[in-house]
Order: structure tokens, then sequence, then C-alpha cells
């Protein structure tokens, strides 16, 4: 299902749209913004030098850090009396990033979340549980302005809260559930445990993001909850969530909407712009914004860009589900490692649980990798009855299960990254479960 005509439009439709708002863009920043004024003007670039969409390429690339610099309220464009809401992001370090947003910006994002919503095959007739966080984060409250856009109902229950989001699940009949894929396979667990077959509630789709997933966990969630899972993407600098979304058609390739948000991919290394189809660090610039618009603003998320028209019949160009993060990146041994590669090997294996942590350590003058994985319960079951009926013939060979285990994933994550790993099986719920973004690395080597 298509909310908006826009989605459509023919290539040639949608780039003069986007022109002309690039220009309009422009020209409202190098008039009212003294940052990106200063900075056009050590460029020699002048509002009217933007005739075509590649001249974006002659905009200033702007960091996280820059928006830090400017902290609270530098970069804001629109005067203070027309910022209507603000939020930030959590800040790892320091001081947190600052998005303000005027009427028109909440128009916007009501705009992108409906389009995403919609696209996830959801319309008014459903009940929403959006598990996203309210405050300051963007998730919680963007799923909110685009449910309401499109009319369905939004239970705003927030994250955490296990036992009562169970509750309602099967008191209010919740149909979606918007949340990060970790938190949903914590709340799996924990249905399990109180005895809820989730194959009986009325879910029946999902719209996952805030974090990077993989395909393996996907078909998990699918499985185990009975929904169609569907992926969004955002960041709280260009809008929040909505940035670009799944089709429930495809459900493969993110439909940016690049009516809002124009797309380039770059070399993180020469920031120069990569040819079609290339994976490089997705960079954006606001086309409408106006309480914080940000020329090529770099995401440091990992993806390539497709044009085409998709079986869902949008036109918009399509990004790859983000594989990793250039920051979240592992440099181990000149190696370049992600976290959803490693994911992807153990959600293919039996017997052991989607529930890792990634340790980075130094010995010596090399960095080694291991790899901490959940055995699953039924596994661990069996081997302590093993244990206490003291056959030893049994308990043997749950050992030598532990071994080739260990040595099967050992040797999948080889495949995978090109370097060894060392393995170490866990029991059930030994690793931390996050009710927020999931953490999977602890990178313990010093500065
Ligand atoms: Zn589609």
């Amino acid at each position: 299902m298509i909310w908006n005509n826009e989605e459509t439009y023919s290539r040639s439709e949608m780039q003069a749209l986007q022109l002309d708002r690039i220009r309009k863009t422009v020209d409202y920043i190098y008039g009212k913004n003294p940052y990106y004024r200063k900075k056009l003007d050590e460029l020699k670039v002048r509002p009217e030098d933007i005739r075509s969409l590649d001249d974006i390429r002659r905009l200033p690339l702007t960091t996280k850090q820059d928006i830090r610099d400017n902290y609270p309220f530098q970069l804001f464009t629109a005067p203070r009396e027309d910022i209507v809401e603000y939020h930030a992001t959590s800040g790892t370090t320091g001081k947190p990033v600052v998005v303000g947003y005027t009427r028109q910006d909440l128009e916007t994002w009501k705009e992108v979340m409906a389009r995403a919503l919609t696209g996830a095959g959801i319309t008014k007739d459903d009940i929403i549980q959006n598990i996203y966080g309210y405050g300051l984060f963007t998730g919680g409250i963007g799923v909110h302005y685009g449910s309401i856009q499109i009319g369905a109902g939004v239970i705003p229950i927030s994250g955490g809260n296990t036992q009562r989001q169970l509750m309602l699940l099967e008191d209010f009949g919740s149909t979606v559930l918007t949340s990060t894929p970790s938190f949903l396979m914590h709340l799996h667990e924990a249905g399990e445990e109180a005895g809820i077959d989730f194959h009986k509630l009325k879910l029946r789709v999902g719209v996952l993001g805030a974090e990077p997933w993989s395909e393996a966990m996907r078909h998990q969630i699918e499985d185990k909850f009975g929904i169609k899972a569907c992926d969004i993407y955002g960041l709280s600098e260009i809008i929040g969530p909505g940035v670009a979304f799944e089709c429930i058609e495809k459900q493969h390739g993110l439909h940016i909407n690049e009516d809002y948000f124009y797309p380039e991919i770059i070399d993180p290394q020469t920031c120069e712009v990569l040819p079609e189809g290339e994976a490089g660090e997705l960079v954006f610039t606001t086309l409408t914004n106006q309480g914080q618009p940000l020329f090529r603003f770099r995401t440091r998320d990992i993806t390539r860009l497709t044009y085409g028209t998709c079986i869902c019949g949008r036109t918009t160009v399509m990004m790859e589900r983000v594989t990793g993060r250039s920051d979240d990146m592992l440099i181990i041994r000149g190696v370049n490692v992600f976290p959803s590669q490693i994911e992807s090997v153990i959600l293919k294996r039996q017997g052991v649980s989607p529930h890792y942590m990634i340790i980075v350590e130094r010995k010596g003058a090399m960095d080694s990798l291991r790899v901490k994985v959940e055995v699953t319960e039924d596994f661990m079951v069996k081997a302590a009855a093993d244990i206490l009926k003291g056959d030893e013939f049994d308990i043997l060979e749950d050992v030598a299960a532990v071994r080739s285990k260990k040595r099967n994933l050992q040797q999948d994550i080889k495949d995978m990254i090109g370097i060894s790993v060392e393995i170490q099986l866990v029991p059930p719920n030994s690793i931390a479960r996050s009710e927020g973004k999931a953490k999977r690395i602890e990178d313990r080597r010093p500065n």
C-alpha cells in the first residue's frame, strides 16, 4: 500500500522536485545560518551555484561532532520562537546532539512516518503497541505521529515494562509491534516463560529498527511471533524514524523518502561520492527541514543505493539494509568486522541463542576476538539432567556436543570474516538483556 502519490514519481519528476527544494534550502541556510554561511564562503559556493543535483557535492559535509560543537542551538536556522519541539540523542560522551523542529518539520515527520507505516501494510484498523522509547529519543514520538496520521490506534507504552507489555498484547489485542528487534527477542522469552502462545494473539506486523539487525534475525522474529517484520530506518539529526522503510510486499531494501532527504554514498575514507550500487557511507542532505536543516550529514551507516521500480509500485530509491556503522565497525588485525556478520552466523546454528557479546582484547601486540554465546534452554536442561543421572556415556556425549558447537561456530565465523575467534558458550540468560538498543561489543583494547 502506498500513502502518497509522490512515492511513485518518475525519476525526472523526482529530480525536478529535489532540485527545486535543494535550491530553496541552500538559499534559506545561506541567508540565515552563520555557521554554514561561513563554510560556503570558504568553499566559494554561492546559492546560485547550485544548478543541478550534482552540485550538491560542492556543499560541505556535516558530522555529528559539528552539531555537538554548536551545542545547543547554534545550528538552528529557524528563529527560536518558531521551534515547537526539541529532541536530543543520548550522548555516549559529553553533550547530546540537539534537534529542533518547526511546525512544518513536524508535518514532514508525520508524512514520512505515515508512508513508513502504510508501507508495512498498517491501516486505521490496526492497534499499534509502540515499544520505542518516548522522550528525547525520537523513536516513540515519531511512530506516534505517523500512527495518528494514518488513523491507527497507538498504545504509547514505550520501552521496558516487559510484563505489562505482555498483558496489553493479550488484553488490547495489539496487531502491530514497533520496537527494536533485540527487545522483541527478550519479550518473546518472557512471554514463553509466562506460557503465552504468540501465534494465538492478533499480532500480524512488526516495524523494527533503531539498531542493525540481520536477515536471520528477521526470520526468527517472524517465526516466533507469527508476524511479518519490516525494517525502518531513521536518525534524529535528519528527522527521526521514517527516513526510509521497507515495504511489506518486498521486505528487501528500504525506500528512502528522497523528496525530503537527498541521499549520497561516499567512501568513508576519501569522502568521494561513489557510483550507483557501490557500498559506502550514507550521507543525507535535508530538502525541506527548517528547524535544523543539514548539508550532507554523515550517518556513519554503511549501505548501497539502487534505483528502479519496486513490486509495491514505489519508485523511490532503495537503500540496502544497514549492515553496520563505520564507527561500530571493529578493525581487528587490519580486517573490518561488523557485529551483524557474526550475528548472522550464530542465528544459523542450532543449540545456541541469538544472545551474544563480542569482546575485543589485546594479548601482547595482537588483537583477539572472543564471542560469548548463550546455549539454548533445551540444550542446558538436557546436559544438566545427564549430569544428575550420572550416566557417563551421556555426559561425554554432551561434552562432545559442546566441543563441536564451538568448533562449528568458530569455523563459520572464520569463513565469514576471515579471522579466527575464540568461542565461549555460556548458560541461558547469562548475558545482560537490554531494554533498548542492544550492546553487542565490549572493546577492552587500551586506547
Ligand atoms: Zn517496495
